[in-house]
């Protein structure tokens, strides 16, 4: 975007190639606005699968959340997404823009406007410095206000499914366990499994046959998506951490996207804020007359979402990934009542659109809001 502003914009990569690394991911109707006014949904939904509903069932198949994205908006819904997709088209559109990538670039400090890099090879000055380099970024030390590693993490890979479509699908058992099956198009389905990171050499040791059955009793159709996973070894560990800054930018440097507000991914909105922290801060700084005017106006456009997400999220975490026996029960009882009630559903449903609090477009915003006061 800022390239097509008529800046000259070069993006430093630390992988030695640009590919996509991860599974797949929900892509919320905040997200799509962003893509779809960059001209880039098209390509991805022709890839995609229409998630319409959230579902999460206990073992004994009791229905602890049933959210249909269009009691937020009629029409509306997620995709599930590989991430191949959002890159290939991410990438592509970089391409087209002009941007300069130079990957194999690892960023290992900020000297003032300039960039050092692994090598200690130095870069710069830079009008600016967008920081983009994920939820490990150590380019934020001062900034970091708040900082928590979960506990937990999740096992992940991507199988085949003829079973669940249209839907993310989860099992819970309490607050310490945790599956998920996200299709995401043409057959393709991503499916996680929560895990206590300490607790991983344990289940390991244990062996994958019983770790396997374990998850197809919580969840059958769990079953077809991993039957090509033979051990533990065909199955990615991925950890998350929560990070909350001051502020998200100091003289010439802006930090956006996880770099700027990591979270757990229980709403599924990181890609989306992501996302739109891009499309406000392009519009920022087309819209004042110097970088220095532009940063604080930006953290200013993002401030009210970010802070709802990134409360709710943390808050909304231990629902799902605890050992407090406490969480599971509550949120058990609790969630199938708050559903009920149609201004907290159409709420929840907005929540989980990436709608609540910031970068509504007019159409949906009207939507969300008649509905929320009718
Ligand atoms: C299990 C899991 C499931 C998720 N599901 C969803 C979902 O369904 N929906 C959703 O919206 N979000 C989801 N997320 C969150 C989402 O993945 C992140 O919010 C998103 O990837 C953040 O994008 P980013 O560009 O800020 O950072 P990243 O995607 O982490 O990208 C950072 C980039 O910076 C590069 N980099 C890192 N350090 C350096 C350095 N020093 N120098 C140069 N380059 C560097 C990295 O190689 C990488 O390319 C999920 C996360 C996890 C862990």
């Amino acid at each position: 975007m800022l390239s097509q502003q008529g800046h000259e914009v070069t993006l430093f990569e630390r992988a030695g190639e640009i590919r996509p690394v991860g599974a797949g991911l929900l892509l919320q109707p905040s997200g799509q606005l962003v893509l779809e006014r960059l001209g880039r949904l098209d390509e991805i939904v022709t890839d995609a699968e229409p998630i319409e509903r959230l579902v999460a069932r206990t073992r004994s198949e009791r229905v602890v959340l049933d959210l249909p994205y269009a009691a937020a908006g009629s029409g509306l819904h997620a995709l599930g997404v590989h991430r191949s997709t959002l890159h290939a088209a991410l990438v592509r559109f970089a391409a087209a823009a002009g941007v300069a990538v130079e990957p194999g670039c690892d960023v290992t400090e900020i000297a003032g406007d300039s960039l050092v890099f692994a090598d200690r090879e130095r870069r710069g000055p830079f009008d600016l410095i967008v920081v983009a380099n994920g939820s490990a970024s150590a380019l934020r030390p001062e900034l970091v206000r708040f900082r928590h590693d979960y506990a937990y993490g999740a096992l992940w890979t991507i199988g085949r499914t003829t079973s669940v479509a249209g839907r993310l699908e989860q099992a819970v058992h309490g607050s310490r366990e945790l599956i998920g099956l996200l299709p995401l198009g043409a057959g393709r389905c991503n499916f996680f499994a929560s895990v206590r990171l300490a607790e991983l050499d344990a289940i390991r040791a244990a062996g994958f046959d019983r770790w396997r059955a374990r998850v197809v009793d919580l969840l059958p159709d769990a079953a077809e998506v991993i039957e090509h996973v033979r051990g533990f070894d065909d199955l990615s560990v991925t950890s998350y951490r929560h990070v909350q800054l001051r502020r998200p930018f100091t003289g010439r440097v802006v930090l956006i996207g996880d770099a700027a507000h990591a979270m757990s991914p229980h709403l599924g909105q990181g890609v989306n804020l992501a996302l739109i922290d891009a499309w406000e801060l392009a519009a920022a700084l087309a819209a004042a007359p110097t970088v220095a005017q532009a940063l604080p106006a930006y953290a200013e456009r993002r401030r009210a979402q970010l802070r709802y997400y990134a409360l709710v999220t943390f808050a909304l975490s231990p629902f799902f990934q605890s050992r407090g026996a406490a969480f599971g029960l509550l949120r058990d009882v609790a969630l199938p009542t708050l559903t009920r009630i149609p201004p907290l559903r159409r709420h929840m449903a907005a929540t989980a659109a990436g709608l609540v609090a910031g970068f509504v477009p007019r159409r949906i915003q009207l939507s969300v809001i008649s509905s929320t006061s009718s």
